[in-house]
């Protein structure tokens, strides 16, 4: 027969971290140790964080380092981003507002962390790991 997982906390079993000087009562031997474990109330083993991919209608940058790769997109002097949802591409310098124009196309951010997602397909959010089964908007 296979034994179930029991999952405790430890820490709330032994405040701060499991040390012999903090266990408090110096007479307690390893048989009462052992009884306080094993009835130690179980735990649920993971909080599962629960997102869903918002629809984003602004645009998705190619970054470089983190950073927008403001050189993606290069003619002469001009010089600016490139959106990877809809491809339009701007220059900072005769339009630095590009930030603000909208998308034509759409992609979707995490509700948790705003990770991007190309189509918000993805169960599990790769960024921050929330399970996506939230209401998806659009
Ligand atoms: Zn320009
Ligand atoms: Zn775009
Ligand atoms: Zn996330």
């Amino acid at each position: 027969m296979a034994t179930e997982k029991r999952l405790i906390d430890v820490n709330a079993l032994f405040p701060g971290k499991l040390l012999a000087v903090n266990i408090k009562n110096p007479m307690e031997t390893v048989e009462d140790l052992m009884n306080r474990i094993n009835n130690a109330p179980t735990v649920e083993a993971v909080e599962v964080v629960h997102g869903r991919w918002e629809k984003s209608k602004r645009h998705l940058w190619y970054k470089d380092d983190g950073e927008i790769d403001e050189y993606r997109y290069t003619s002469g002097f001009h010089n600016g981003p490139v959106c990877m949802v809809c491809g339009a591409h701007f220059c900072v310098h005769c339009e630095p507002n590009y930030d603000e124009t909208e998308c034509y196309d759409h992609h979707y951010i995490c509700s948790m962390c705003g990770e991007p997602s190309l189509e918000g397909h993805e169960n599990y959010c790769p960024n921050c790991g929330a399970k996506m089964d939230g209401d998806r908007n659009g």
